[in-house]
């Protein structure tokens, strides 16, 4: 448990992350932010690629939920049921009461857990704070200049992640 933005791992997309790298880290569940980590701004479908992977990891035996900070919308409704994924809306991230609320009520470990994000200042200072794993990909797509900023400022502790998984095929 650290005030840390440094992640303890990154993967270039969520898809990257597989059932064996969950397995053998001994994570059996994967909270999962929603925007920009599995779909984009303003998207209601997941994408065949995402739905796919979701379903892989699914039956691996790794429970999946999603934990983001948007609140009240359809979308996260929709989005979550195309995926299969229970869902906490409102997480507050980088507070760690949304990741306290998604334990209890699924029953699993610190030690067996892992939050994956796009953002630093938020999932990953959110696992860490709350001392899960915490795994950073790459935004889908930057948007705006706000994000463009925000990803710049967080250059630095993605540059410092210890266990950069690139992952050639
Ligand atoms: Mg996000």
């Amino acid at each position: 448990m650290s005030f840390s933005l440094i992640p303890d791992y990154s993967f270039p997309d969520i898809c990257k992350v597989t059932p064996e790298f969950l397995k053998e880290k001994g994570i059996r569940l994967l909270l999962l932010d929603l925007d920009n980590t599995m779909a984009p701004y303003g998207t209601v479908v997941p994408t065949r690629e995402i739905a796919e992977w979701a379903e892989n990891i699914r039956k691996s035996g790794v429970k999946t939920f999603i934990l983001t900070n948007n609140n009240g919308s359809e979308r996260v409704k929709a989005l979550s049921e195309a995926l299969g994924m229970g869902y906490i809306m409102g997480a507050r991230k980088p507070l760690v009461t949304g990741i306290n609320r998604a334990l209890e009520k699924l029953g699993y470990s610190r030690e067996e857990t892992a939050l994956a994000g796009d953002q630093i200042f938020t999932d990953v200072l959110a696992a860490n704070c709350a001392g899960i794993t915490s795994i950073v990909v790459r935004p889908i797509k930057i948007t705006s200049p706000l994000l463009n900023l925000r990803y710049w400022l967080e250059a630095p502790f993605r540059a410092l992640c210890p266990n950069k998984m690139d992952c050639p095929r």
